[in-house]
């Protein structure tokens, strides 16, 4: 098994499935040159969770991605996975803020003010989807529980656990369509209430699968490795810049002889000299792929 992986099961009599997360390498990788309070940490930690457990449900190749947008001190948290479970993650913390120091605090701060946004990004350049909705509940499985309710009228429950270095993650949730067994969601549920956030960190996760849902018919996936990806390409940032107009852009090439940009999610560093940034000036001029 994995470090970090996803494990899907399917319970087919009672049209429901679980996914089953666990992250720690990702973790160590993601955290490694940030300064996030511990709080922003394990909310963060809790994102990548999330987004890792909803990938396996996505039918496209792409990302899904979780954003909390608040107009506070931490402005942003965002993190996203890909279908093949490719994950990163950041938060934008105002450095000056005092944050609170446990992550209840910290969500509750957040709940009623901040939004939850979900997105859907084909990497084939297809429709992109977003959904948003005011963040609630007691935590983030919470205001993911409600935010399925409300937008899909899907069931679902979620345990989110963090620990030191690693973190885990249960999600149960009813599918689309009829049920030939009309009393197994309530059971699912059940079974569900019963864990323990603490159990979740425990090493072996299949045993707690066999626990829980042993008297279930159910198809147990292989597991799939999860694992620290970022996306970034020279193109990419190359739009940003574009984004910027020629006016800052001219600023930028009078101060420095070669600008140096780096993605905020892999630190990786892109380098633009004199003659990039001038070719980026005229293809705006030129009405050329600009972003506004
Ligand atoms: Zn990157």
């Amino acid at each position: 098994m994995p470090s970090d992986f996803l494990q899907r099961v399917l319970f087919e009599d009672v049209n429901a499935r679980a996914v089953l997360v666990r992250l720690d390498q990702v973790l160590d990788e993601i955290f490694a040159e940030t300064t996030y309070p511990p709080a922003v940490q394990i909310l963060l930690a809790e994102s990548l969770l999330v987004v890792a457990m909803l990938s396996a449900g996505i039918k496209f190749d792409g990302r899904i991605s979780l954003q909390l947008q608040s107009s506070g001190s931490l402005s942003l948290l965002m993190a996203d996975c890909s279908e093949d479970g490719g994950l990163r993650g950041i938060a934008q913390v105002d450095e000056q803020a005092e944050l609170p120091d446990s992550p209840q605090l910290l969500f509750a701060s957040l709940a009623g003010e901040a939004n939850l946004v979900l997105i859907l990004e084909p990497s084939g350049g297809g429709q992109r989807w977003q959904g948003i909705v005011p963040l609630e509940g007691e935590g983030l499985n919470e205001a993911i529980e409600a935010y399925f309710q409300r937008s899909e009228q899907l069931p679902t429950r979620v345990k989110l656990s963090v620990g030191a270095g690693h973190a885990s993650g249960l999600m149960i949730q009813q599918m689309p369509g009829q049920s030939d067994d009309p009393d197994g969601w309530n059971r699912l549920e059940h079974l569900m209430a019963t864990v323990h956030v603490d159990e979740l960190l425990e090493p072996d996760m299949e045993r707690l699968l066999e626990k829980l849902f042993h008297q279930e018919t159910r198809r147990v996936f292989p597991a799939r490795e999860l694992r620290f990806d970022c996306p970034c390409t020279r193109e990419r940032v190359l739009g940003v810049l574009q984004g910027l107009g020629a006016d800052e852009l001219q600023d930028m090439a009078s101060q420095q002889e070669v600008v140096e940009v780096r993605c905020q999610f892999c630190n990786r560093a892109y380098q633009f000299d004199q003659f990039d940034l001038n070719a980026i000036i005229q293809s705006g001029d030129e009405g050329g792929p600009t972003v506004h």
